[in-house]
């Protein structure tokens, strides 16, 4: 994970915000698959004056780590997690009165900050009732140890470029969150996410929440270098074995590669135990001494082929890199090439690498200070 390219893709996502907008950097789900901690010192480091996460658990990992600032909670929260997420001192979002009532009765003496969310058409967490967010608000405003920090919405199909929706929902988040801002100036009015911030400046308000911008992929799932964005993820592994097979041979589990010609296979020690799913069985390409090889035969728990061909290139042999996700030479794969073979989001990708896969950080290819120790001990798989 190269941290250097979150820090430059929060400084560039900045650049694109309007005069007087934040950045809130979204670290959610251990940031992407990236590692929560770092992406999110990472994120500060690129100018995200918020963090925000999912669940409090998330939250209090963050403060465990000893990383400071504004976070916020994103999800519904029991009221055990109520007090984690408290407890970390991350602002919460309330849809109801009772929620408000609940923040009010265990938030103790030092208080609790609460955002208000409208559900303007997503259809998940929030009011859909304008009137039914302002007796929220009121009721944030009405305790004693409570501040309404923020008023929020969320957006359904801002990676949909040129749909109709999306401005209907920005218009109503509009109407009701700048009549509530007119009466109480200090709020934080926040509606964009990754999509929504590229795509209008509309959206940006006070705050914009961006998540996968802020690792390199594209809210679009196109070319995030299109929008200057680069990836942070290289998912790299190894030659370990060699396999020649003669016509007929086969490899893995229900004999998937059969070979119809002599040729060599490149056996590399993972699979999806580590988040290579399936389905990219006899559909995806690694690269291996500078150029693309196919993915042949099942992709099993620990282990996939390649294919090498005949003769074996002298620079494809044992030990040799394979990247998965990355660059190699001239060529290069990205979670979005991974993401459409699979028929997904470029999210589900690196979300779903596994805690097994080794998380190795860097900055432009240093080792960042706690990963020196990890990079000397060798390991040779890494992302
Ligand atoms: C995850 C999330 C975001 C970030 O979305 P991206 O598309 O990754 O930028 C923003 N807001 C909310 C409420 C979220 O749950």
């Amino acid at each position: 994970m190269n941290l250097a390219a979150i820090e430059r893709n929060c400084a560039r996502l900045r650049a694109e915000l309007r005069p007087g907008a934040s950045l809130c950097a979204v670290v959610k789900a251990d940031g992407y698959g990236h590692g929560a901690v770092q992406s999110a010192r990472a994120a500060q480091a690129g100018g995200a004056i918020w963090l925000a996460v999912a669940t409090a658990a998330e939250a209090a990992e963050l403060r465990f780590a000893g990383i400071a600032g504004c976070l916020l909670v994103l999800g519904a929260l029991t009221p055990g997690e109520l007090d984690v997420a408290l407890g970390a001192d991350a602002d919460v979002i309330a849809w109801s009165e009772e929620f408000v009532a609940a923040v009010a009765d265990r938030a103790g003496e030092a208080g609790a900050r609460v955002h208000v969310k409208l559900d303007t058409g997503m259809g998940r967490l929030g009011t859909r009732d304008p009137a039914e967010a302002d007796r929220v608000a009121a009721a944030v405003l009405a305790a004693p140890r409570l501040e309404l920090a923020g008023a929020m919405t969320h957006f359904a199909t801002a990676d949909e470029l040129g749909d109709g929706f999306f401005p209907g929902q920005l218009e109503r988040f509009r109407l009701w969150a700048l009549a509530l801002k007119a009466e109480h100036p200090g709020l934080a009015l926040h509606a964009a996410n990754s999509a929504a911030l590229l795509r209008d400046e509309a959206a940006h308000f006070d705050l914009a929440r961006a998540g996968v911008a802020i690792y390199g992929l594209d809210p679009f799932q196109r070319d995030a270098g299109e929008r200057g964005l680069e990836p942070a993820l290289e998912l790299r592994s190894w030659v370990a074995a060699l396999k020649h097979c003669e016509v007929g041979e086969s490899a893995g589990y229900g004999r998937r590669f059969i070979a119809q010609r002599p040729t060599t296979l490149g056996v590399l020690p993972l699979g999806y135990g580590d988040g290579v799913r399936r389905a990219l069985a006899n559909n995806a390409d690694v690269l291996v001494g500078g150029q693309r090889r196919a993915l042949v035969g099942a992709v099993s728990m620990d282990n996939v082929t390649v294919d090498l061909g005949d003769p074996r290139p002298d620079n494809a042999g044992l030990g040799a890199e394979a990247v998965l996700v990355g660059a190699q030479g001239s060529e290069r794969i990205t979670v979005e090439e991974l993401a459409k073979r699979l028929g997904t989001i470029n999210y589900e990708i690196t979300c779903g690498l596994s805690a097994r896969v080794p998380r190795a950080h860097h900055r432009d290819g240093e080792p960042v200070a706690d990963e020196r120790a990890r990079a000397a001990a060798g390991g040779r798989t890494g992302s």
